[in-house]
C-alpha cells in the first residue's frame, strides 16, 4: 500500500523544486505530494513540453543540472545541434535526455493517457517516492498580455528573455479546466497535515494553480494550515521576473504585498530575517497571517532542508494556536531558527 500524504506542496519550476526537495528530505518517504504548475507547458515541434513538472521530478530524482536548477546534469545537445543545422527553432533548449520525457509525454497522451497517469509513471521510473502531480489534466495557458502583445509563456520568458512590459495575466483554459480526482482525495484524506506554498512566482506559478475551478476552496476545505514561504529577499527575487512583473503591474515588490497576495488562502507567511524589521513585522501581524523568519535563501541542501523544517515548524505553530489538537508530525528535526511573531 502506497504511504499516506501527510504534505502537500504547491511549485512551479527551479524556485518551488528547491523547496519540495528540502521537504521531501524531512517526511518520510511517500508522504509528499507535489501539486505543479502547467500553466508554463506548451506545444513546441509537435511536442507536448511541461517545464515545471520536468524540473521538479529532476530535482527529486537528483538529475537536475546543479548550476541551472533545470534541465539535466549529465546531458548531450546532439539534437538541438542538428536542428541548427537544418535551420528549425532553437530559442528553446532540448537536450537529448530531456527530449525522450517530452517524446514519450506526447506519444502517451495521444494514446489518450492523462498527464496525471504519465508524470507518475516517470516518477516512478526515476525513483522519486514523492507524488508528482500536476495541477489539472486539461491544458491551461499562461498568457500575457504585454507591450510587445499577447505572448505564451515561453515565448514570453525564454525566447524574449522576459524583457517585454506584462500589463495583465490570463490562465486560458482554466475555467474548462477541474482538479484531478487524485488531488480532490488528497485533499480530502484525513492524513494530509500541511499545505507549502512554494517560494515560486506567485503569478506566473502559483496563481495558474489557484486558476482552477474549485481548488482554491478544495485547498482550503482540507482545513489544514496552509503556509507560503515568501519568494522575495530584500524585496527582489533569487531569479527570474517576479519583481519586474510586480514593478509592472504597480505592486511593491515585498514581503507584504507576497501576504497579501496570498490573503484568504495562507495561514502563515515564512520571511526571510533580512525582511523582519520591525515596521514590516507590523504590519504583516495586522494581516492575520502568522509569520516566521529565518533565512530563506537556498544554496546548499541544508539551507533546502532548514527552510522546509521553518515551513512545516510554522504549520504546526498555526495547527496548535487554532487549538485543533492535532499538531504536526514534524516537530523540528534540528534546531529552529523560526521566529514566530503573528
Ligand atoms: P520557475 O517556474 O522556474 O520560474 O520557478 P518558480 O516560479 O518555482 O520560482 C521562481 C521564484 O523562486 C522566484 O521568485 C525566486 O525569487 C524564488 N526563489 C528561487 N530561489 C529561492 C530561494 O533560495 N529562496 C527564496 N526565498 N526564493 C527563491
Amino acid at each position: 500500500m502506497k504511504p499516506a500524504i501527510k504534505v502537500l506542496a504547491l511549485s512551479g519550476g527551479v524556485g518551488g523544486a528547491k523547496l519540495a526537495l528540502g521537504l521531501s528530505r524531512l517526511v518520510e518517504p511517500g508522504e509528499l505530494a507535489i501539486l505543479v504548475n502547467t500553466g508554463d507547458d506548451f506545444e513546441h515541434l509537435g511536442l507536448r513540453i511541461c517545464p515545471d513538472l520536468d524540473t521538479v521530478l529532476y530535482t527529486l530524482a537528483g538529475v537536475v543540472h546543479p548550476e541551472q536548477g533545470w534541465g539535466r546534469a549529465d546531458e548531450s545537445f546532439g539534437f538541438m545541434d542538428e536542428l541548427r543545422r537544418q535551420g528549425g527553432p532553437d530559442w528553446f533548449l532540448l537536450g537529448d535526455r530531456d527530449l525522450v520525457l517530452h517524446v514519450e509525454r506526447t506519444r502517451r497522451l495521444a494514446e489518450g493517457e492523462r498527464l496525471t497517469q504519465i508524470m507518475s509513471e516517470f516518477a516512478s521510473r526515476f525513483g522519486v517516492a514523492s507524488r508528482l502531480l500536476p495541477m489539472s489534466d486539461a491544458p491551461i495557458s499562461t498568457l500575457l498580455e504585454t507591450d510587445a502583445g499577447a505572448l505564451e509563456f515561453q515565448h514570453y520568458f525564454v525566447r524574449l528573455r522576459s524583457i517585454p512590459k506584462v500589463q495583465k495575466l490570463h490562465y486560458a483554459g482554466a475555467a474548462q479546466a477541474r482538479p484531478t480526482d487524485e488531488v480532490l482525495d488528497l485533499l480530502r484524506s484525513r492524513s494530509l497535515e500541511a499545505i507549502i506554498v512554494c517560494p515560486s512566482n506567485p503569478y506566473l506559478s502559483i496563481d495558474p494553480i489557484l486558476a482552477v475551478p474549485g481548488l482554491r476552496m478544495a485547498l482550503r476545505a482540507a482545513r489544514v494550515p496552509i503556509v507560503a514561504v515568501s519568494p522575495l529577499i530584500a524585496g527582489r527575487a533569487i531569479k527570474g521576473p517576479t519583481t519586474k512583473i510586480m514593478n509592472e503591474l504597480g505592486i511593491a515588490a515585498d514581503a507584504l504585498a507576497i501576504a497579501r497576495h496570498y490573503s484568504g488562502l495562507i495561514d502563515g507567511l515564512l520571511v526571510d530575517e533580512i525582511d523582519a524589521n520591525a515596521e514590516t513585522l507590523r504590519a504583516l501581524a495586522q494581516t492575520g497571517i502568522r509569520v516566521g523568519v529565518t533565512r530563506t535563501l537556498m544554496k546548499t541542501l541544508d539551507d533546502r532542508e532548514r527552510v522546509a523544517d521553518a515551513a512545516l515548524a510554522l504549520a504546526a505553530e498555526v495547527a496548535s494556536a487554532r487549538g485543533a489538537g492535532t499538531g504536526t508530525a514534524y516537530p523540528s528535526a534540528a534546531p529552529i531558527d523560526a521566529r514566530s511573531v503573528g
